[in-house]
Formats: structure tokens, C-alpha cells, sequence
């Protein structure tokens, strides 16, 4: 089969591969979409992948071959594909089995092979049907959705006054579901415009190049008291301690990008002086997958805004150079297989 693998010395290379034997526990999906994520590009760019592996992890397709013990949907179902777990450790039977020790395998970040290829391995329970209504594009997209839908779950209560910090799929992702969740006003600090204008989109109130002189006051005039809850989502580092600034009292600040370097808090004090609550999430749930599917089958969620580049895999390598790695591309969805 074609697949697109990384290699030590040339980065993303599209190439042929040998076809997969499916063993009795174990089913095989045609890819249909599959977007590229931005742990992808973490993970490429800093090289944290073994020469020849298959990345991809926004997944959607069809089950074309089972083995004889492999449970769960049938041939020929659409699905998406998520995480193993064993439903038995404290994090399982907590609710939080994206944090899993005990059975946790992944397929395209770092584990199993993943979906930049014409088919993906994967064990039964990794298998989420895709309801009614719900195409291969949308549905490739459910988890980038989920992750955004997760974060706010770690937040706790659903009401309030809410900064999204960065306008990147996951930050578009959060506004949306803010707003379907009832949050306002939302906020959304991006310097690229066409990111803002998607966020409008999604239903933000508010939204600003984060850049420009007096944003901070320009917002807090908006929103006295500051925000309830910040989400940051760009990765910038700087971005904790302005959140922190911008939070109200007793705010929750929740770190969903992940941030690979050392960090600096200039004034840990003003988290004491408003009891402002730091905190970081993590992946998502199937509970969460299915919930984004559910709204895009009831025409709530819509991830097609988010598609800046629509490509056949085999021109993933270039895309790679000349939009991901250069920050251009909001999300790159692929065709792979048959659409739906
Ligand atoms: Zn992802
Ligand atoms: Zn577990």
C-alpha cells in the first residue's frame, strides 16, 4: 500500500509499503480523510518518531477485513478511531481513561502505525461508528473537536466570561463549542486575520490581533473583572502569565498546548492574589469523540471552515514543507480512499 512515513534524514516521505496481515484480534480500515494535527508537526519536526513510522491520528474510514476474535462493529461500518484503554485502572473508572497506564495504545503518535496510508490496523475497542448524517471530512475532524471539547470538561461548571488565547484548529474548535455550550462573552486573541474571521464564524464575541497596543485594556473594558476561564491554545509561551493578568477572581487557566521547553510564571503572586486555579488537559475521551459527532450529525459542528488545504496524501510532503511547517495552513485535511 502507499502511506507516507517519516525518515530520519528526509522527514515525510511518500512511499510504498508492505500490506498489512491482520491477526485474529485485529481490523483493518480503509482510510477515507485524515487531518494533519499539529502533535504531527511537533512530533516531525523534532524528529520523536522511529525511521519508517506512519503518523496520522484523525482518522476516518471503513472497516473492510476483521480477525475471526476481533469484536465490535461490522464490515463495512464508518468509523473514526481513538485509544485503547482497560477500563479497569483508577484513571478508567474515574472517567479519565485518556490518562490510562495499564492498556493505553494509540495508532499514528508514536505507537502504532497511523492513518497516512490507504489502510490503518487498529484493535475493535479504537473504533467509533460514525452516525448518520456525518461525512469523511467532518468526521476526520471529530477528535480535533473532541480535544477542544475536552479541555473545557476539565474546567468544570459551564458558564462565564471565556478567553481563547490562539486561533489554531483547537482554539477555533473551543469557540465553537463554547458557544453551543452557552459560554459568553468569548473572546478570541489571533494575530492572522482569516483565523479571526473563522472565529466570528464560530460564534465568538469578540476577537483580537493580540498584538496591537492596549488589547489588555481594550479587553478588560469589554469584560470587567476579567475572564472566568482562559483557554490557551497557542503555544506562547508569554501567554500564561497574560492569561493570569486577564483572569478574574477565583479564574481557571488551562493550558491545552503543549509547550515542550522551559516556562517562566514573572509573577506566580498574582495567582495568589486572585486564587486564579492553573491547569492543563490532556487528549480526549470516545465519550467526547461521540458527543462531536452527535453535534455534527445535528448540524451544530461543522469542521469545513477549518479546512485551509484539501489534498491527496501524496502530496503530504510538500504541504509539510510549504504550509504546516511555515505556519500557513490552518488545517490540512487529506484524501485517502473512497469519500462518504
Ligand atoms: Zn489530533
Ligand atoms: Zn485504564
Amino acid at each position: 500500500m502507499k502511506a507516507v512515513v517519516f525518515r530520519k534524514d528526509r522527514g515525510l516521505v511518500y512511499e510504498e509499503v508492505p500490506d498489512y496481515k491482520v491477526a485474529e484480534d485485529e481490523v483493518l480500515v480503509r482510510v477515507a480523510n485524515i487531518g494533519f494535527c499539529g502533535s504531527d508537526h511537533s512530533l516531525v519536526a523534532a524528529g520523536m518518531l522511529a525511521d519508517g513510522y506512519i503518523p496520522g491520528h484523525e482518522i476516518s474510514g471503513v472497516i473492510v477485513k476483521k480477525g475471526a476474535k476481533a469484536g465490535g462493529p461490522s464490515i463495512g461500518t464508518r468509523v473514526c478511531i481513538r485509544p485503547t484503554y482497560c477500563g479497569q485502572c483508577a484513571n478508567c473508572l474515574g472517567g479519565k481513561e485518556q490518562l490510562c497506564r495499564v492498556h493505553r495504545r494509540t495508532a499514528g503518535i508514536g505507537d502504532l502505525p497511523g492513518g497516512f496510508a490507504e489502510y490503518v490496523k487498529v484493535y475493535p475497542q479504537m473504533l467509533i461508528p460514525i452516525p448518520q448524517g456525518v461525512d469523511s471530512r467532518n468526521a476526520a475532524l471529530a477528535e480535533t473537536f473532541a480535544s477542544a471539547l475536552h479541555a473545557i470538561n476539565c474546567t468544570g461548571d459551564k458558564t462565564g466570561s471565556t478567553l481563547v488565547m490562539g486561533g489554531g484548529p483547537i482554539g477555533l474548535c473551543a469557540v465553537r463549542i463554547l458557544k453551543i455550550l452557552g459560554y459568553g462573552p468569548i473572546v478570541l486573541f489571533e494575530p492572522v486575520a482569516a483565523k479571526r474571521e473563522i472565529a466570528i464564524l464560530y460564534g465568538a464575541d469578540h476577537t483580537f490581533d493580540p498584538r496591537e497596543k492596549d488589547v489588555d485594556q481594550q479587553v478588560l473594558a469589554l469584560v470587567p473583572g476579567g475572564f472566568h476561564k482562559t483557554f490557551e491554545c497557542s503555544g506562547v509561551k508569554a501567554n500564561i502569565d497574560r492569561a493570569s493578568q486577564l483572569a478574574a477572581d477565583g479564574g481557571q487557566v488551562c493550558i491545552v498546548s503543549m509547550i515542550f521547553t522551559p516556562l517562566t510564571i514573572a509573577a506566580p503572586f498574582l495567582l495568589n492574589l486572585k486564587e486564579v486555579r492553573l491547569m492543563a488537559s490532556y487528549s480526549n475521551t470516545h465519550a467526547e469523540n461521540i458527543q462531536c459527532l452527535n453535534w455534527m450529525a445535528e448540524g451544530k459542528l461543522d469542521a469545513r471552515p477549518l479546512i485551509s488545504d484539501d489534498e491527496p496524501l501524496e502530496r503530504l510532503p510538500v504541504i509539510y514543507r510549504e504550509r504546516i511547517d511555515t505556519g500557513l495552513a490552518v488545517k490540512v485535511l487529506l484524501r485517502i480512499g473512497e469519500e462518504f
